[in-house]
């Protein structure tokens, strides 16, 4: 089954190959076909070009767009969409003043996430993250990574990743599973933190890698969370199961964990509001990718990650989402685009790139999606009819998506 679509008004992000991240000033180009087309077979890219009437190449279906945009879907690399409930009491408390900081001493945050998912059947646990995942995917998200990290028992966290896994099974996009066992210190384990990882790696992960439950490993390295020697077990431990690592790092304080990851070459380090000299300088060395969370900012009220310095450094940069109860309850990405270029300063190309090519980096996805390229998967975006690209993050809070096709069908269809 072959699709054609005509008449696109740009057919944005388009690369023959796509073998490195995007950096520096390269980020500024977001290669483009202006009144293009599209030639889609099954569920791949087959082939693409600009608009010629008397030579198009012939297909099943053709689709004219009428002069709307067509561009890949986002590609999230960096959520916590498997949860149960809300936590719209914290939202109040701090609109009255309370912190971050305060809410978790008090039993709330991530505490209060593991409580309540504690209680919920996998059934129950599966629905709510289903809606979050069709949620996310009608906002044009066409890959995305999910995280465990509310359960903080063996049984809680398996629980978790199982529904993860069902997500996989049960949706076309590609999903991404990472155990985070270490995401807070369960109230049980207050004052025995080197006690909780040490039964996280040596209980739960082989447990997790038993039943092949996830693809990467995540820890908080953060004061009053994990410190560096615990982010270096996990990060070791989970190597020997052929788990990569991907690190939340710097999002209150900067003490050495952002070193310690670009040394161990882990995937990506994700959050880096708190920026200092030394991690812009070990993070060029090697390999990861700076993943930012600007709906994070937002929602907290902290600083932005200096993604202009991270740009400057030649650090491959990618955005990602956060979606999680606590501090950013939304994975909205086109909202995230917007916060980008108006908080961080980057351009809407910049932008694109961050959140499509990049991100696909940032969970190795970038043989599949993350680009207009033949032999990729057909998901991607058509627009409405918009003026511009740079009207999708300028309209903040608009939703200018028509369409949104994941495996080369209309994922509403
Ligand atoms: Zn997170």
């Amino acid at each position: 089954m072959t699709t054609l679509f005509t008449h696109i008004k740009s057919l944005l992000q388009t690369r023959e190959e796509t073998e490195k991240p995007i950096i520096g000033e390269e980020l500024r180009d977001l290669p483009q076909i202006d009144n293009a087309w599209l030639l889609i077979e099954d569920d791949r890219i087959k082939d693409y070009g600009a608009m010629d009437d008397d030579n198009l190449p012939s297909a099943d279906k053709i689709m004219n767009l009428e002069g709307r945009y067509i561009l890949p879907t986002w590609v999230d690399s960096h959520t916590h969409i498997v949860y149960a409930g809300n936590r719209e009491q914290e939202f109040v408390d701090r609109i009255k003043g309370l912190t971050y900081e305060e809410i978790a001493n008090r039993g709330g945050g991530i505490v209060n996430s593991a409580k309540t998912l504690g209680d919920t059947s996998f059934e129950d646990l599966y629905a709510q993250s289903e809606e979050r995942l069709k949620e996310v995917i009608k906002l044009g998200t066409g890959a995305v990574e999910i995280k465990s990290g509310y359960g903080l028992t063996k049984e809680a966290e398996l629980k978790m990743l199982r529904v993860i896994q069902k997500l996989k099974e049960n949706y076309d996009i590609p999903i991404k599973s990472t155990f985070l066992g270490a995401h807070a210190i369960p109230t049980d384990y207050k004052g025995k933190e080197k006690a909780y990882v040490k039964m996280v790696i040596e209980d739960i992960l082989p447990a997790v890698a038993e039943e092949k439950l996830a693809d990467y490993i995540d820890v908080f390295c953060e004061k009053g969370y994990f410190d560096l020697e615990d982010t270096e077990n996990m990060i070791e431990a989970g190597k020997k199961y052929g788990l990569k690592s991907k690190i939340h790092v710097n999002q209150f304080n900067s003490f050495g964990g952002i070193q310690l990851a670009a040394e161990k070459n882990v995937l990506s380090v994700d959050h880096l509001e708190e920026m200092e000299f030394e991690d812009y300088k070990s993070l060029k060395k090697s390999e990861t990718i700076a993943v930012a969370l600007p709906s994070c900012s937002f929602y907290l009220g902290i600083p932005y990650s200096p993604a202009r310095e991270i740009i400057k450094n030649d650090i491959p940069f990618a955005l990602a989402s956060d979606f999680n109860p606590g501090s950013t309850p939304s994975g909205n990405m086109n909202f995230v685009i917007s916060l980008a270029c108006i908080k961080m300063k980057i351009t809407p190309e910049e932008a694109i790139n961050a959140a499509t090519l990049n991100a696909a980096f940032a969970m190795e996805l970038q043989d599949e999606v993350g680009s207009i390229t033949a032999g990729k998967k057909a998901n991607f975006i058509i627009t409405d009819r918009i003026p511009s690209f740079g009207f999708l993050p300028y309209a903040f809070g608009t939703n200018s998506i028509d369409e949104v096709w994941i495996n080369g069908k209309n994922f509403e269809s």
